[in-house]
């Protein structure tokens, strides 16, 4: 059993595109197949290296491996001229001369009498030698197939014209191409975006003059932004990559992909090998889903929070190197990493919750060291006790604090505030006596010394 993803190199991977390839992908592993990454770039006006390279990297940061491909449909011309030849040959197709102009005028008439705009067949009998390549679509009967998603959809022949199968300069199109690879390829089940249900029967019709069995097809809803339209750039990041760029680990990301248009009862929270067990083509919904960036945050922190620390460090390190936050001296990475596993929302979050135990800051939050910098006594008097303090862990630390409470007879906040200012420059830290254990005595000192300095320099 084989399934494919097909994208057209023509822009970054899209999440439409990718919630695609995951259920093209989960449907190979489920049946214990294989899913096929074949690269549509005929079009060789639209198609770019980079987006090839885009769609590899954004599918291999996904984790959906290819068993086969990738295919390019450029290194394949000979093989669909050999087609489009056998097609003219057995005079189910013919060559076309209509002029862009003439075509336009039927179009006109026909929409001007309320009728679909579809090609008149004009050539169909002329034996022609030379322009383009139409399918000699059948005129009468009608094209009827059970899509797993959509269920029986059944179209008049008299609704299709003629379509292009190559363009003048001999080049194929997408109708062609996509019906000669799945064949030639072995696809058993072709799932795709709805965008494509009206090719369908098309494709159909070619499938049976070409005398070849018809695969499965399942057709997936759109997905749709907050406001109903189809999802686009507008509703923000529509790239894959752009999801790595903001901290999103690929499982949840997958997670999230897979219930945007496929349920199993109540459950939100699914591994993907979970998902290969559960998932089933007719539980695929057959309504558009609404893409909601709220809830893959949710999901994003549920998969920070359960995910082990190798498993963060190794998706961390891309960030770490791309906000050149060197971690090369100070605390071990695993246990700033554990410490910030509870309160960090994207991994981007966490990169900058990092920052304070690996890189030095010269000001502080200016807004809060007005507020909390005002009394110098507590630090001062905790800056001689840590000074002190040799055996530094947490628990020493918090005993420190607890003594300057009671020693100058004030409550926690009125240390513990303006220490956690201190330490990370932000106000932004968890609990104070693991943070400044993690950020180590020689830089808590120094940072206790800076807050003095700017409580001094501002008390006049
Ligand atoms: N290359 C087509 C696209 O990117 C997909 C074709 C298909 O899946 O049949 O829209």
């Amino acid at each position: 059993m084989k399934s494919r993803f097909a994208p057209s190199p023509t822009g970054y991977l899209h999440i439409g595109g990718a919630r695609t390839a995951l259920f093209a992908w989960t449907w190979a592993k489920k049946q214990k197949g294989q899913f096929v990454l074949r690269i549509e770039d005929t079009d060789r006006e639209r198609s770019t290296q980079a987006s090839v390279d885009a769609i590899l990297d954004g599918m291999s940061w996904l984790g959906l491996e290819h068993d086969e491909g990738p295919f390019y449909q450029t290194e394949r011309f000979d093989r669909y001229k050999e087609i489009i030849q056998q097609l003219l040959d057995e005079d189910n197709a013919y060559y076309c001369e209509c002029s862009k102009e003439r075509l336009q005028i039927l179009r006109d008439e026909l929409t001007e009498k309320g009728e679909k705009a579809k090609y008149d067949g004009c050539c169909r009998d002329k034996k022609l030698n030379s322009g383009v390549v139409r399918f000699k679509n059948p005129i009468a009967g009608f094209v009827t197939f059970k899509d797993a998603v959509k269920g029986s959809i059944s179209i008049g022949n008299q609704e299709l014209d003629d379509l292009i199968i190559a363009r003048s300069d001999g080049t194929p199109t997408y109708n062609l191409t996509v019906v000669v690879d799945d064949h030639d390829m072995d696809i058993d089940t072709v799932i795709r975006g709805d965008d494509h249900i009206n090719n369908t029967p098309r494709q159909i019709n070619l499938y049976e003059a070409l005398g070849w069995s018809l695969p499965k097809f399942a057709h997936l809803p759109m997905i749709l932004g907050s406001d109903g339209a189809r999802l686009s750039k507008r509703h923000g990041a529509v790239s894959v990559m752009a999801y790595r760029d903001e901290g999103f680990l690929p499982e949840a990301l997958l997670n999230y992909l897979v219930r945007l248009g496929w349920s199993h009862g109540d459950q939100e929270v699914f591994s993907l090998s979970e998902i290969v067990e559960l998932f089933e083509l007719k539980d695929i919904n057959k309504a558009p889903a609404s893409f909601n960036q709220e809830k893959l945050l949710w999901l994003n922190q549920e998969y920070i929070k359960s995910a082990s620390v190798a498993h963060l460090l190794e998706n961390l390190a891309w960030h770490l190197d791309h906000q050149s936050v060197d971690t090369s001296t100070g605390p071990a990475l695993e246990s700033v990493v554990a410490h910030l596993q509870e309160r960090s929302k994207t991994l981007v979050e966490m990169v900058d919750g990092m920052k304070m135990f690996y890189q030095d800051f010269d000001e502080f939050d200016e807004k809060l060291s007005a507020k909390q910098f005002k009394d110098s006594q507590p630090l001062e008097l905790l800056l001689t006790k840590l000074s002190a303090l040799d055996n530094w862990v947490a628990d020493n630390i918090k005993d420190q604090i607890k003594q300057v409470c009671t020693e100058l007879d004030i409550g926690f906040g009125k240390i513990g505030q303006p220490f956690r200012l201190a330490l990370s420059g932000n106000g932004n830290a968890g609990n104070i006596d693991i943070v400044a254990q993690l950020v180590g005595k020689d830089r808590t000192l120094k940072r206790l010394q800076m807050a003095l300095d700017y409580i001094a320099q501002h008390s006049h």
